[in-house]
């Protein structure tokens, strides 16, 4: 039996790790487009020799045994770095750059206490039509009015009754934070609901069990890379580089290394997400109206110092669209030497970063306490990721869904799986997650 699968991403490679583990003898073949596997989880290495992920990718176990030891197959093993506590995160909020948690750390006592009381009354049904519908149901209106539904209409510059209920989730603000332990017990019933008010004395028995980590060697890519090794050790092939020419019942042509091939399969996957997926079926997408993604930018930089946070990284829930994420690469590896950091900024026009708005970001830093004011940068480079950051309104989310089912409709006998495919999952756990739960009736 033959298996052809189409995308090398983690989607791709996580589909050829389950085929085998079906059955060791299967001829499986990934086609990559790219020169590299890993699709969006990947590096860039800069001439200079310093490296960087295209985003932040910090990998978490998500215990579910095949797909944390598929991500943990970096050979060799010892190359990954568990981080300790899972590694601070913070948020500036109000001005402030709050080192306890990610999550708001509301002054306003009026809506700290309807938001305890809210919360311990809290029914479990939620009404899911929109953001705003979706935020006051769980965390009530005095919160949602006033913080996370303005958070998300600045960071994603919506109306929050065109956003998707998910999109808070999206940017990590799914949890209300207590504020202090008697509070926290109050709002007890609600606890999935309710982040602990000091990230560093966080009892252990509430941390969470599932372990964040990282390669110490070339982040992303290092993780990915090895993944992709391990298969190819276990005979599966991997064909980058690789153009697709014409799709038949059950023969592909491709143009790969100079010349044209044909490969024969039983069986065809897609793993290429929605977009790709469809022009290789000739699907038109002119006719599904989706709002346009954010431009994403990454600003790649070397400093003079490290910086003296302790935060592995932190959002800014001000004014996402100045920067929406720095990363502390020192912090995420435990190297005080590594002075790396990485800031992402999200903008809704395609205004490109220019030396002006580096520095102005470095002077933030600074003013912010993450970075000692003598600081400087000694390298930096901005990329753009091409498919941006996802504009999560219900708009795209049900131009997405008929895509999908479009999608499956053509693909027949072949499989979509993967970031998009009909139950939309995004987040790289969701999407591995989905992939394991169809698998048994994929293969
Ligand atoms: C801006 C952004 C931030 C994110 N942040 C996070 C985060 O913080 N945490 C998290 O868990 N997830 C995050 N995600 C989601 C995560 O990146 C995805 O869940 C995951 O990478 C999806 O993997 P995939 O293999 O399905 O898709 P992709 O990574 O897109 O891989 C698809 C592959 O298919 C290949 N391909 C496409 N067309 C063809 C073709 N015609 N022929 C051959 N190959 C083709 C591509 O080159 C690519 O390698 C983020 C995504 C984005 C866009």
């Amino acid at each position: 039996m033959s298996l052809v699968i189409i995308g090398g991403g983690i989607s791709g490679l996580f589909m050829a790790h389950m085929a085998l583990k079906a059955d060791p003898e299967r001829d499986i073949t990934v086609i990559e487009k790219a020169d590299h596997v890993g699709g969006l989880l990947y590096g860039h290495h800069y001439p200079e020799d310093y490296y960087f992920d295209k985003g932040t990718h910090l990998f978490r176990e998500c215990g579910i045994a095949d797909i944390d030891s598929f991500m943990t197959h970096v050979p060799p093993e010892s190359a990954l770095y568990y981080l300790p506590d899972h590694g601070y995160s913070g948020c500036v909020f109000n001005g402030k750059l709050q080192e306890n948690s990610h999550y708001p750390l509301v002054q306003n006592a009026q809506v700290r206490q309807e938001t305890v009381q809210y919360l311990k009354n809290a029914s479990s049904d939620h009404d899911m039509s929109n953001l705003s519908t979706y935020c006051r149901s769980v965390f009530g209106p005095s919160y949602s009015d006033h913080i996370s539904i303005p958070m998300a209409e600045a960071i994603f510059q919506k109306k929050a009754c065109e956003l998707s209920f998910n999109a808070l989730s999206i940017i990590g603000q799914d949890r209300v934070l207590s504020f202090d332990q008697k509070e926290w017990r109050q709002a007890s019933n609600a606890t999935s609901l309710v982040a602990f008010p000091d990230q560093r004395k966080m009892p252990d028995t509430l941390k969470n069990p599932r372990r964040r980590f990282y390669s110490k060697e070339k982040g992303t890519f290092s993780v990915v890379d090895g993944i992709a090794r391990r298969l190819q050790e276990r005979g599966v092939k991997i064909w980058m580089n690789t153009n697709i020419m014409t799709i038949n019942d059950h023969r592909i042509d491709v143009r790969h290394g100079g010349n044209n091939h044909t490969l024969e399969f039983d069986t065809l996957a897609f793993a290429t997400s929605t977009f790709a997926t469809a022009n290789l079926l000739n699907i038109d997408i002119q006719t599904s109206r989706f709002d346009r993604p954010l431009e994403h930018h990454v600003i790649h930089m070397v400093l003079s110092h490290a910086p003296i946070s302790e935060l592995a990284f932190f959002y800014n829930l001000d004014r996402p669209d100045h920067f929406f994420r720095v990363t502390n690469y020192s912090r995420i590896l435990n190297a005080a030497d590594d002075t790396r950091i990485s800031i992402e900024v999200l903008r809704n026009d395609q205004t490109p970063i220019d030396d002006k708005d580096v520095r102005t970001y470095l002077a933030d830093l600074c003013t912010l306490g993450f970075i000692h004011p003598s600081t400087s940068i000694v390298f930096h480079r901005t990329e753009r990721l091409a498919s941006g950051f996802p504009m999560m309104t219900n708009k795209n989310r049900q131009a997405l869904s008929s895509l999908a089912i479009s999608i499956e409709k053509v693909a027949g006998d072949h499989y979509f799986l993967g970031r998009g495919e009909k139950t939309a999952p995004f987040l790289q756990s969701e999407v591995l997650a989905s992939i394991h739960k169809h698998f048994t009736h994929y293969i």
